[in-house]
């Protein structure tokens, strides 16, 4: 079905899920609207490719710049666009940088939610506008019950976990006293080749890339033992819209239900280019070696270590499990994911591998590379 002329804004446009969503809601003939923050360096490359003139006519992807720490700023956008729905992406998303950046993580994650709330009140637009608001499994933080579902108790870990609680609150809290279509989606952990470059499975499919090219030794890494629910975000945006196309607003998880540690995404990951690794030693003198390489192209020696535990990577506070129940969603909205935790290992290896081929082949070329930081 072609939802011709429904706008959507979206907070976040330039993160991972906010470029997935818009080229899923553009394919389904919306208007999409996406605020990008100002930033010395242009940060649009995840959307690039859908980029439109402004001249053009029927232009229907547009940027506009602005801050979730501005209300004046949020509140004129959302008049000017006048959406249907609004997807509140934009987050400082990073569980380690909050506990360096506490106060502006609240500021963005918890007070950003109720400026796009309390703009679309004061509007007048609670009749017209759903809201979706990207909460998180990190709401579950200190394991309460296993699988994690819509009704487990939360105990956040970590400051991003707090301020998305008072996200998740307010959302329901504006719901209930309002009457407006605001709906949670609490998303377990999702991945691409578009995510982040330092959460760890970025961090891993890049190390593991460069590693097998001789660009990069050792992988350098923290908890091992920390356990996820890994899916796809192609999977996870999907799941964002349906909340929004259905009588009732209410929250939902979503989850594959498999849960694995970062240990085994790593052997995921060298697995996928034909290095088997076996690990040895304890916590903080954990490493990975190389026991069988199979791969034609590149030959490594077997003993060679690749992983190293680095403690700096540690947080003050872990979250040990994350699995969740996406029953509920799965009935409701019909939801299934497509991607199992095999596909996701192998899109993101399949492209950061090309991506530093590329980087190789400039090298070789004589131009110079910067290399991003490996937090
Ligand atoms: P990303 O970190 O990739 O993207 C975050 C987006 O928020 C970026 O566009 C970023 O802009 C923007 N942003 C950051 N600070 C501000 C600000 N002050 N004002 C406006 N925009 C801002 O996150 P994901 O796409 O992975 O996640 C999307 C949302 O879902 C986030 O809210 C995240 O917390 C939540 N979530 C993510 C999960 C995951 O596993 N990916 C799991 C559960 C929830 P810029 O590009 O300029 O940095
Ligand atoms: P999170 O679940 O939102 O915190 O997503 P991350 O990808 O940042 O982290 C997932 C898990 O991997 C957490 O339990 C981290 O402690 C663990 N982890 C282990 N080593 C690292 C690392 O080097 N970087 C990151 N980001 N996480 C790591």
């Amino acid at each position: 079905m072609i939802y011709k002329n429904k706008i959507a804004l979206i907070t976040g446009v330039t993160g991972q899920d906010g470029a997935y969503l818009s080229e899923l809601l553009l394919s389904k003939g919306y208007i999409v609207h996406g605020i990008k923050r100002r930033a010395s360096l242009l940060n649009t490359d995840r959307v690039d490719h859908l980029y439109q003139d402004p001249h053009e006519s029927n232009v229907r992807f547009k940027l506009h710049y602005g801050d979730l720490s501005d209300s004046m700023n949020i509140t004129r956008i959302i008049q000017e666009v006048q959406p249907d729905e609004i997807y509140n992406l934009g987050a400082m998303s990073h569980v380690k940088v909050s506990f360096d950046t506490p106060e502006y993580t609240a500021n963005i994650d918890g007070l950003g939610t109720l400026r796009i709330l309390e703009a679309v009140r004061l509007l007048g637009l609670t009749e017209k506008t759903r809201i979706y608001q990207a909460s998180t499994s990190e709401l579950y933080g200190l394991v309460q019950e296993v699988p994690q579902k819509e009704t487990t108790p939360f105990y956040p870990r970590s400051p991003y976990g707090v301020a998305k609680l008072y996200g998740y609150w307010i959302t329901v809290n504006y719901r209930e006293a309002y009457n407006m279509y605001a709906c949670n989606g609490i998303l377990f952990n999702h991945e691409s080749p578009l995510r982040g470059e330092t959460f760890v499975t970025r961090k891993i499919t890049r190390a593991t890339s460069k590693i097998i090219l001789g660009i990069q030794d050792v992988l350098y890494i923290g908890n091992l033992d920390a356990k996820r629910d890994w899916g796809h975000a192609k999977d996870y945006v999907e799941a964002m819209w349906l909340m929004l196309q259905q009588d009732k607003p209410e929250d939902y998880v979503i989850a594959t239900g498999i849960t694995t540690t970062v240990r085994d995404f790593i052997k995921m990951a060298f697995s996928n280019v034909g290095i088997t690794l076996a690990f040895e030693g304890e916590a903080e003198a954990e490493i990975g070696k190389i026991v069988s390489c199979a791969h034609l192209d590149y030959q490594f020696p077997i003993g060679k270590v690749v992983v190293k535990v680095d403690a700096q990577y540690y947080r003050p506070t872990e979250v040990d499990l994350l699995i969740g129940d996406a029953t509920k969603c799965k009935q409701k909205l019909q939801w299934e994911p497509k991607f199992t935790l095999e596909d996701l290992v192998k899109d993101m290896m399949t492209s950061d591998l090309k991506l530093f081929k590329k980087e190789q082949y400039l090298k070789a070329g004589g131009h110079d590379i910067v290399n991003s930081s490996e937090e």
